[in-house]
This record gives structure tokens, sequence and C-alpha cells, in this order.
């Protein structure tokens, strides 16, 4: 993708679907390509599809941590139809990707349809073209698809404030390697929303189909609340879907990491204006009330020493609920900076090394950490009714 602020319309489809139905489901998801020319429009037959859904955590369809199953489904039942070759796959935050895909419930629909399951097992190389990053590291399953199609979930995101279709494409990094990309961009969110940009870009979904039927609110990715959102989205350019997904759920670009990166450095299809929007309108499903994730970061004006010493109260930390711990030691082994070891049987977290990237809430399999704002945040929160 080239950066250009004089980008022609990109077309981003919507479509309401209020409940994982399987009939409902393929009628919807039928609709929602209709307007993009349908599924043939990006798939020839014999070409070999990698479906990457959103497999964070193996949690059962109902917690909204992953794609719904039934979605899943039905792109890979369109799909065949065309006469696709489709593998699914994905590298979750944590768990072999066996156990992940079967407790959400995708390994059974992986089985039932024929497609094959691709582990992410192998990482290779990659140079990017241009770009800040000289190399990144991504499965092989990815690089050996004619054609990549993103299924992510619509979910608030502790560091990046929403996880949509630019975010989901991490998942194309394997295993351990994603906490060391996690320790490169340290607390710096802007550095880590460019990173995930350009890996995107350079992955270039040909299709992104979106299940914001049920989404997560509050502490998401995964410890947030399911929320009723009503829509299917679709588009072949990530970027576009996310810019309707941020005003879908009412949330602000400069809300979203990814999104107001894009702005920063001059994206195309970051404002809605540059959008053809098809289908359901916009107006129709937009959703009240969203509750995005707790701030975890406001920028007070203030540089270096001062904002060191302030850095406790004004980013918002992970904290342990000592009655839910069940001390696996799960984010231990998986925190970037190694800030976090049990002792005396108790977690306990160095907030000097912290670098805020909450990956432990996000792959902690009991819910136990969750997140607490410093007082300036609270503060901040309090004066811009946010609490
Ligand atoms: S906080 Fe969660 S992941 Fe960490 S040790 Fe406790 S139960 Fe395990
Ligand atoms: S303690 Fe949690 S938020 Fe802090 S660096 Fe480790 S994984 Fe990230």
């Amino acid at each position: 993708m080239s950066s250009t602020a004089c980008a022609a319309a990109e077309r981003v489809s919507l479509q309401s679907l209020t409940s994982y139905q399987p009939t409902a489901v393929k009628a919807a998801l039928e609709q929602l390509l209709e307007p993009l020319g349908g599924i043939r429009q990006f798939v020839k037959p014999g070409r070999k599809v990698l479906l990457k859904p959103n497999l964070l955590a193996g949690k059962p369809p109902e917690k909204a941590v992953t794609t719904h199953p039934e979605i899943v489904r039905a792109v890979i039942e369109l799909l065949q139809a065309a006469g696709g070759i489709v593998s699914v796959g994905d590298s979750p935050g944590i768990g072999s990707p066996e156990n992940v895909a079967r407790k959400s419930g995708i390994l059974d629909v992986i089985e039932a349809t024929g497609a094959h399951f691709a582990r992410f097992e192998t990482s290779v190389k990659i140079r990017p073209r241009g770009g800040t990053f000289q190399e990144l590291e991504i499965a092989q399953d990815i690089l050996d698809a004619d054609i990549i199609i993103n299924l992510p979930k619509l979910k608030t995101h502790q560091m990046m404030g929403l996880t949509c279709a630019v975010k989901n494409m991490f998942g194309a990094v394997v295993g351990l390697r994603k906490p060391r990309l996690h320790l490169q961009a340290g607390t710096d969110k802007s550095f880590f929303a460019l990173m995930l940009l350009e890996l995107c870009e350079q992955l270039a979904p040909t299709l992104n189909i979106v299940d914001a039927v049920i989404g997560m609110e509050g502490e998401g990715p995964g410890s947030g609340t399911p929320v009723q959102l009503g829509t299917l989205l679709a588009g072949s350019n990530a970027q576009a879907v996310d810019t309707v997904a941020t005003e879908l759920v009412g949330m602000q670009p400069h809300q979203v990491w990814t999104q107001r990166k894009a702005l920063d450095t001059d994206r195309p299809y970051t404002r809605i204006a540059q959008l053809e929007l098809l289908g359901t309108s916009l107006e129709e499903l937009r959703v009240d009330n969203f509750r995005p994730a707790k701030t975890t970061d406001v920028n007070f004006g203030l540089k270096g020493p001062l904002k060191n010493y302030l850095r406790h109260s004004i980013t918002a930390r992970p904290v342990v609920d000592p009655n839910l711990c069940r001390l696996c030691n799960d984010c231990v082994t998986h925190c970037p900076p190694e800030a976090m070891k049990i002792e005396n049987q108790r977690l306990q977290i160095d907030y000097d090394r912290c670098i805020r990237c909450f990956c432990c809430q996000e792959l902690c399999p009991h819910g136990a950490l969750f997140t607490r704002q410093g007082l300036l945040l609270k503060l901040h929160s309090f004066l811009h009714g946010k609490l």
C-alpha cells in the first residue's frame, strides 16, 4: 500500500446480523459480499486460501474472545463452493494451536468442512518493502497461501484501543516472537502501532471479514464483556475496514492507536469520507454506549524525566487478583521484559520494568489480572466524563 492522501474511494460493505444461527450467518455473509462482487471476485478455482481468524486463547465462543466458529464455517463453505483450497490458522497468544482451536469450536468446523488446519509452526524471516522494520518473522503457512482472508473479531484492546483487521494480522507472527516485538516497542504505543500497520500492509490480506455480531467491550481483548454489535463488515483494505469499525462503535480515531498512527503517517482510507459504504447503512448499525478499555495512558504534555517520574501516576497498570490467580506461571513466561515473578506463593510485578503491553492480562487463562488506572488518569477520565 502506498502512502497518499488522495486515494480513490475504497469500498466497505456492512450487513446486519444479530445471531450466529448457521443459515442466518450464511445468508448475511452472501449479502455482505454481494456489493463487493461476491466471493468469486476474490477467489478463483484451485487457489490456496488461508483464513486467519482471531484465535487469541482457548475460550468458548460465547466469551467473544475468538472469531465465532459459525462465521469461520460459512466462509469456508463459500470458498470451497468457489473452488478454493482452504486452510485455517493463527498463532495463539498462549497454548497450543490445537487446544485453542478445539476450545474455541474452530477445530470442529475445520474437521467438519474438510479444510486444512495450519499450525503456524515454522517461522520465516521476511524483509518488508520499505518501511521502518528491516526484518519481520512470520508463519510459513502465510507465505504458502495464494490468498489471505482476514477474519478478525471486533474487540477492545487494552494497549491499542481496538483490535480489528489491522491488529488481527499480528497473529501471523509465531508464538514467542510476538513478545519480542512488544519488547522492541517498549512503552511506545505509536511505534508498536506502526509495526502493526507495516505488517498488515506487507501481508495485504485480499479480503477482511469482521465478526462484529457479538464483539467485546471493556477490558479486551481477553477479559472484556461480550456485547451485541449486530454487524458484519467486509472490505479488501484492512485500514478502510478498521476506519468503519471505529466509527461503528463510536470511538474516535485518536483512541485507536493504529488509526491514530495511520492518520499521522498520512495513510489512505483513514477517514469515512474516503470510503464508499455499501449494504446496510452505518447509521442504522451504529452502536450506542460502547465501553472502551480503560485509558492506559494520556499525554499530559509532560516530557523526559518528569514524565518518567510521574509514570506510575499517569499510566494504568496490570494488577493481580490473588483470589483468582492460580499461580500457573503463564503470564510470567510470556511477559516481554520479564517483569513478573512468583515468590512466596504470590504473583509479583515489577512496575519499573513493566512496559504496559497488557500481554499478561490478554493471556491469563483465569481472568486474574485487571487494569488499575493511575490517579492522574482517574482525574482525567472524571474531567472528561468517562468514569
Ligand atoms: S495471573 Fe493468571 S496467568 Fe498469571 S500466574 Fe496468575 S493465573 Fe496464571
Ligand atoms: S507485567 Fe504485564 S503489562 Fe507489564 S510488561 Fe509484563 S506482560 Fe506487559
